[in-house]
């Protein structure tokens, strides 16, 4: 499968790509670097809401294939997340977890924020201010606190991911457990910033899963853990990237031209 998406993509730069010496993270940051400067040159463009909606849906699109890699190697805000909960980690010695009801509560209210987001453009759009006292001391309240919990804003409020997350269970591509290699050692499950207990899954099927891959390169053992298909033929993270990103730059091609 990876040889057939390496043609259709672009043979030459997926050879390039593959003999980068890159764990699935680091390819992940190369992505995400780009992502970052694509997405704040077209803020700072004025990209139009028609272009933003297409670029939606391609990412949209992209979920069906490659789960939720649109949210981990394409948006801007999981870097600053992820980068917020390491510092956060390393000044205070740890993150927090949520108790799992509590937890298993807050997940949910992403699906009320996207519902009001539905209403809202449904709607009248009233035009609120995206600059404003209260948004100020909801950023800054939202930053403090992703300093002591893992993503608190992709995982209980942002609307894309929720919106994201439900397409992605439909995606073949699944982190997969091989309970015969698999030493239980329990780094999976720690690792994991959406707080999924990996560990005792053979097939991981959540929604809240971003396809990361930090569970699997923190897997010390070879072949217990990957992000494979149905047939376990194992996707590495440059192919999952260069997915995404070759369907976001085609919305951004066709959202430019509406
Ligand atoms: S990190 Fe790997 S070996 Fe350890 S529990 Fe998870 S799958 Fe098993
Ligand atoms: S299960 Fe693995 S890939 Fe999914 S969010 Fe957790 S660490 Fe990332």
């Amino acid at each position: 499968m990876e040889d057939q998406i390496c043609f259709l993509l672009n043979s030459d730069f997926c050879i390039l790509y593959s003999m980068l010496p890159l764990r699935h993270q680091q390819s992940r940051y190369l992505f995400q670097t780009f992502w970052l400067l694509v997405i704040v040159g077209m803020a700072l463009a004025g990209a139009s809401p028609q272009l933003w909606a297409v670029f939606l849906l391609a990412a949209l699109f992209s979920t069906l294939l490659v789960k939720r890699a649109a949210c981990s190697f394409a948006c801007p805000l999981f870097p600053v997340g992820e980068l917020l909960w390491r510092a956060g980690a390393k000044l205070f010695g740890r993150n927090f977890v949520a108790p799992f009801w509590f937890d298993l509560a807050l997940r949910s209210a992403k699906y009320l924020v996207l519902g009001w987001v539905i209403l809202a453009l449904a709607g009248k759009p009233t035009g609120t201010a995206l600059i404003s006292v209260p948004m100020v001391l909801f950023i800054a309240g939202l930053l403090v606190l992703s300093l002591f919990f893992q993503m608190p804003w992709c995982r209980y409020l942002c609307p894309a991911g929720a919106l994201l997350g439900l397409v992605a269970m439909a995606s073949l591509l699944k982190i997969r457990r091989s309970p015969q290699h698999c030493v239980r050692c329990h780094k999976c499950s720690n690792r994991c910033p959406a707080n999924l207990p990996v560990m005792l899954r053979t097939t991981l099927r959540s929604p809240e899963c971003f396809a990361c891959y930090r569970c699997v390169d923190g897997c010390p053992a070879p072949g217990a853990l990957d992000l494979a298909t149905p047939g376990k033929r194992v996707v590495p993270a440059w192919v999952v990237g260069t997915m995404v990103s070759c369907l976001l730059m085609l919305g951004i091609i066709v959202g430019t031209f509406l």
